[in-house]
């Protein structure tokens, strides 16, 4: 029994190096506004008033990232008409969901009601 114990340990250990070792060896994930520049973030984030344009909270609580519209994963770009203020928690709960999805699992989930159409339509006004 000990054997296997030490065994255990020993098989636990190699796992939790590899995963380090992967861990230390991805690309580091860049910021958004690191990569737009800070004249396209600040003109971002005098459209939207510092606030989360899904849920609207603002202030330091809020933790305002930049969101993709259009994710990044299905092609979305960087434009200023993609991108909006989105706090921490909403940027995290919608994952990859579309605007028309995310409203939807939004105003089910967690209450927050917002037109996805009217998002679009904002985000695409001149800033
Ligand atoms: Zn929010």
């Amino acid at each position: 029994m000990p054997d296997t114990l030490a065994r255990n340990r020993a098989q636990t250990q190699a796992a939790y190096v590899a995963t380090r070792q992967q861990h230390a060896a991805r690309p580091r994930r860049e910021s958004v506004r690191k990569r737009i520049g800070k004249r396209r973030a600040r003109r971002i984030d005098e459209r939207d008033g510092g606030c989360c344009v899904y849920c609207g909270s603002d202030g330091a609580g809020a933790h305002l990232h930049l969101d993709h519209l259009k994710t990044r994963s299905t092609g979305g770009s960087d434009d200023v008409a993609n991108l909006v203020t989105a706090c921490r928690r909403c940027n995290s709960a919608r994952q990859d969901m579309t605007v028309a999805e995310w409203s939807r699992y939004a105003a089910a989930k967690y209450g927050i009601i917002f037109s996805a159409r009217r998002i679009w339509a904002h985000a695409r006004k001149a800033s």
